[in-house]
């Protein structure tokens, strides 16, 4: 069938006051950016509601890109009607006889918003309903368990009637609740949790640490494409690429094996909070996961949490790997965090990483290494690179050399 409109459904409706009208705005550009291929496309905006005229665009391309828009509580194509009973009859007798596979049973709701219609939504029901029986002939009506619910929603601007409605990305949209850096591995979980929080409407820049040439290009590559991915949701996203082998190879000179990882960690955290200072961002986003490895149980959190200012969100920590793969798959990361790559990190774990660290101890080793360790910090902050990409592909060069990665 060819549907005239897609009525879309903003989620997390429950914001109240001025934000509401900054919701509804930044949806509205949101959507619209999504769905700039469709050039036919007119929008009105009402109530918690777009309202997209198709205006011959196809409803299955625009029903496609709508699934990915944060902000979005569902959506449904539908069949726009004059507010006039025949012409709803009409529209809903379309809808259903288009409806595949042919349904055997069905229940109307009529939704009356528009007052002044001359029939309330019990009498519209009949009038309606009825005419779709008239017509169809096997049709029946089952209240309790449809096969469909055909929906007439009278508005002022017009009747609409549908019968799908498709489950949104949900959350708020991207932007809305300011900006956090993204400790982006070439793992499983960091994407993840990058989506999360673009989905919780938080504008997101990446940060990735390599050791090249420890780490080969491919890793970094591999962190560059899931940072594309990303961009898919994101629109476009900065990736800031931390030289990391000179402190990650200072630290090991430590000689405290079990806690490399837990130092290794804590820099790393510093760093981003100065490049989170230097970008305006307010939070720090990781793919950690209560228990998942030695660096991710409490203990191990706890210390290497401990110094960081900013918030840090885990939006994964009380997930199971499982449903972190699940999620990895539906938003298309997970075959690109499956490549083999080596990340800086793997390359320097000990045979028994510290469950448990020690606070005292590893403040100790960090004291020891004084101005040094401030030194190796700032030179790995100023020597970080950056990457811009979109949903396409790399925007531009990268900043400091031209041709190579490095
Ligand atoms: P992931 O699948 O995200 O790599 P993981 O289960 O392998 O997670 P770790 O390697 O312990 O866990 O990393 C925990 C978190 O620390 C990651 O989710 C990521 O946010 C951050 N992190 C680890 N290594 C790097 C890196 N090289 N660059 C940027 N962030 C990193
Ligand atoms: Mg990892």
């Amino acid at each position: 069938m060819n549907y005239d409109y897609m009525l879309v459904r903003l989620g997390e409706l429950t914001i109240k006051g001025r934000n509401r009208g900054k919701f509804e705005l930044l949806m509205l550009n949101k959507i619209k950016q999504a769905l700039t291929p469709y050039e036919k496309l007119a929008y009105e905006q009402s109530f918690g509601r777009v309202y997209i005229r198709l205006n011959g665009e196809d409803a299955e391309a625009v029903a496609n890109a709508l699934k990915d828009v944060f902000g979005i509580g569902s959506f449904s194509p539908a069949q726009r009607a004059e507010n006039e009973l025949g012409a709803i009859r009409a529209a809903a007798l379309a809808v259903m006889d288009a409806h595949k596979p042919v349904p055997a049973t069905f229940k109307m709701t009529v939704r009356r918003a528009w007052k002044a219609f001359p029939h309330d939504s019990q009498e519209m029901n009949h009038l309606v309903g009825a005419h779709v029986l008239r017509n169809t002939p096997a049709l029946k009506v089952d209240i309790r368990n449809p096969d469909v619910e055909l929906k007439v929603d009278i508005q002022p601007q017009g009747t609409f009637v549908y019968c799908t409605v498709v489950p949104g990305a949900g959350g708020f949209p991207l932007g809305m609740n300011g900006k956090a850096m993204l400790l982006l591995s070439g793992g499983i979980d960091s994407p993840v949790a990058g989506w999360m929080a673009m989905r919780k409407g938080l504008e997101i820049e990446a940060i990735h640490f390599h050791s090249y040439p420890f780490t080969s290009e491919q890793a970094t590559e591999k962190v560059v494409s899931l940072t594309q991915r990303l961009a898919h949701y994101g629109g476009r996203i900065k990736l800031h690429l931390v030289p990391f082998t000179e402190l990650q190879t200072r630290l090991a000179q430590s000689k405290q094996d079990h806690l490399i990882i837990t130092l290794m960690r804590r820099s790393m955290l510093r760093i981003a909070e100065k490049l989170a200072e230097k970008r305006g961002a307010l939070a720090l986003v990781t793919g950690d996961s209560l228990g998942q490895v030695a660096s991710q149980t409490l203990g191990s959190m706890n210390v290497i949490g401990r110094d960081v200012r900013l918030p840090l969100l885990r939006p994964l920590v009380m997930m199971d790997k499982q449903e972190i793969i699940r999620y990895a798959e539906r938003i298309g990361t997970y075959e690109t965090s499956i490549l083999p790559y080596e990340d800086c990190c793997t390359l320097f774990v000990p045979k028994s990483p510290a469950t448990n660290p020690n606070l005292r101890v590893v403040e100790g080793v960090e004291r020891e290494l004084g101005d040094e360790l401030d030194r190796l910090i700032d030179e790995a902050v100023a020597g970080t690179e950056l990457v811009v990409m979109t949903a396409e592909g790399r925007e531009g060069k990268r900043s400091a050399v031209e041709d190579s990665w490095f």
